[in-house]
């Protein structure tokens, strides 16, 4: 068990490095918009229509608002990196719960042993 819970802690410090090494970030999604404007006579109502666009807008929730953000084209990889970061730091953290719940099982699961069993450690210990 000791072992078990070793490799648990390395993995988690692997996963809080990773954190600490994660460049900028921001959540949400990406997504690529062609509109049409109000002119009649404008391509984007010929036959087949030809749109304005791309647009870029980054669609996201924070405390609960969801929110949409136009992007210019030119600020698109900085944006994606950001993008990536986001969902890397997420998926870290969840790593990090799992590991910190199976850590924390262990633990307690030890502890249990230790104080049901006092004699039987006193004589291995007296035994070695
Ligand atoms: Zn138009």
């Amino acid at each position: 068990m000791e072992g078990q819970a070793r490799s648990l802690e390395t993995r988690i410090r692997k996963v809080q490095q990773e954190i600490a090494a994660l460049g900028e970030l921001r959540p949400g999604n990406l997504s690529r918009q062609y509109n049409v404007c109000g002119n009649p006579n404008c391509r984007c109502k010929a036959t087949p229509p030809k749109k304005h666009g791309p647009y870029y807008q980054i669609s996201f929730t924070w405390h609960g608002r969801s929110r949409t953000q136009f992007v210019r084209k030119e600020d698109l990889p900085e944006v994606r990196k950001q993008l990536r970061n986001y969902k890397r730091l997420r998926e870290l953290v969840d790593t990090w719960i799992g590991l910190g719940m199976e850590l924390s099982r262990l633990k307690i699961e030890r502890n249990r042993h230790r104080k049901a069993q006092p004699e039987l450690r006193l004589s291995e210990e007296n035994g070695s």
